[in-house]
């Protein structure tokens, strides 16, 4: 067979994540992961904070070496906290329909299993469910569907965001909403651009073609070549912030790592602006899914440093981890690059509003960390974090290149900081229990004496107007 040339300007999915290429960085990889030279240049190249290429953090990934591990940790966490400082940035998922045509073997909803409850929600049901979410606290959303034309067209999901920004309960406001959606024409992501949409996520699920044609036998989705461009296609829609990830534990992790890097790399070379956030979720049990069926599970130990080596090679890059992860996990890789996590999330459609019957399980997965949002947060302030429902630069056109600018240059924090704690407080104000009220004001009064003169008056203008109830929604 005839080779494919590597292009990361090319828009043929087979050329920009080339099979060859990434058998050659494994290749290389494996040859230098003891090459002491090669990798302390690499590690001096990353400690500038400028990232790297997929070849070099490769060999990172594949070197064994506990001393250079520990230095690929403790540089992980210095790029962290340079970036994105202490806070992390909360979201909940909302499942609008789990009816899907296609035939993803990891996945519950898909076509042949025909036990799992399928739901859509009406609008109603959704109006219902965003009041539920508004009254947990949160701001920002995902929304999932499953991929199909019939039950879920694109007109339902122009329709629900509609729906979902519309709503205003009490002092509650669903002010940015993400879109995981199956792969589309250039026209849909027109007209999901144009409904004010932040991010669009999609999970490239596995970048190996075999595998991923072998995972995805039946439906629109068996499309390699579609679902590999599809970030294309969003850009040229005009959606300025897309959202990467694979599911580990669907082929080897080092291929999947190689893979994601060169996409970042190929939306960089073509648009000019790399991906807004990395996903990193791993395979979990669900309804008819179990995990031992799958020989590449990844470890903790594994993950850790897969989180790490992302974060060093793309620096501005925001990092996601869900609830998919246990409490101690979701400790140990907040310190190592992820910069945004979920919290009191129900992965069911429907569920905030009204608990699901027990006799009836519309799961995607199950969620590990069950804890409410308000413990969630307790918790993140209590191990030295600032949660923040910020939203700001979507809706102030900070997104795309003009982000990525800020974000690279660092000057992001000037906005994050005084937006994490402005909207920390309408949490505290408006939902928080007595417990975590009383730790989140004791952690904005630490936190407003490191922002600049200015800014602490600003801010501390607005923070008061929030307690007093003169206003809601104050940002940088
Ligand atoms: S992963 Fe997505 S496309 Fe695949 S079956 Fe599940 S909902 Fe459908
Ligand atoms: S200011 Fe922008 S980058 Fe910072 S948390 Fe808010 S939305 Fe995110």
């Amino acid at each position: 067979m005839n080779k494919i040339a590597y292009n990361p300007q090319s828009l043929v999915a087979d050329e920009f994540i080339n099979h060859d290429e990434i058998l050659e960085t494994l290749a290389f990889a494996d040859a230098h992961k003891s090459d002491w030279q090669m990798i302390e240049e690499i590690m001096q190249k990353a400690r500038k904070h400028k990232g790297l290429t997929h070849r070099e953090a490769s060999v990172l990934l594949a070197c064994e070496d506990k001393d250079v591990n520990a230095e690929i940790e403790k540089l992980a966490k210095e790029i962290k906290l340079a970036y994105y400082g202490n806070r992390i940035v909360l979201f909940a998922p909302l499942y609008l329909s789990n009816y899907c045509v296609n035939g993803c073997v990891y996945c519950p909803y898909h076509a042949k299993n025909k036990h799992i409850a399928r739901r859509k929600m009406t609008q109603e049901e959704i109006k219902r469910e965003v009041i539920a979410l508004q009254d947990m606290g949160h701001k920002r959303l995902a929304i999932e569907l499953g991929e199909d034309p019939v039950n879920n067209p694109i007109e339902y999901v122009l329709e629900s965001i509609k729906t979902i920004y519309s709503i205003k309960h009490k002092n509650g406001a669903i002010r940015r909403v993400n879109v995981n959606i199956a792969a589309t024409t250039v026209e849909n992501y027109a007209k999901l651009k144009q409904a004010g949409i932040g991010t669009y996520i999609l999970f490239q699920e596995t970048y190996n073609r075999e595998s991923y044609e072998k995972l995805h036998p039946t439906g629109p989705k068996h499309n390699y070549a579609w679902h590999t461009e599809a970030m294309d296609r969003a850009m040229q829609g005009g959606i300025d912030d897309v959202g990467i990830g694979v599911l580990f534990g669907l082929s080897t992790y080092r291929y999947e790592f190689a893979g994601l890097l060169m996409h970042a790399e190929h939306l960089e070379a073509v648009h000019g602006v790399g991906p807004h956030t990395i996903s990193v979720p791993r395979l979990r049990h669900a309804d008819d899914i179990d995990t031992a069926d799958f020989q590449d599970c990844i470890s903790d130990d594994i993950f850790a440093k897969i989180v790490a080596c992302i974060r060093i090679s793309v620096p501005y890059t925001g990092m996601i981890v869900s609830t998919r992860e246990s409490k101690q996990t979701r400790e140990r890789v907040l310190q190592l690059g992820i910069s945004q996590i979920s919290g009191g999330s129900k992965t069911s459609v429907g569920g905030y509003a009204e608990p699901e019957p027990e006799d009836e399980n519309s799961a995607q997965f199950d969620v590990i960390d069950n804890r409410t949002l308000d413990e969630v947060l307790c918790w993140l302030m209590q191990i030295g974090y600032v949660p923040s429902f910020c939203t700001a630069c979507y809706r102030e056109g900070r997104t795309g290149d003009r982000f990525m600018e800020l974000c690279k240059s660092k000057q992001i924090h000037n906005c994050c900081h005084p937006n994490a704690l402005l909207t920390l407080q309408e949490y505290l104000t408006d939902y928080a229990s007595p417990k975590t009220k009383a730790v989140g004001e004791a952690l904005i009064a630490r936190e407003v004496k490191g922002l600049s003169p200015a800014m602490a008056k600003y801010v501390l203008q607005h923070l008061d107007d929030i307690r007093q109830g003169r206003g809601r929604d104050f940002y940088v």
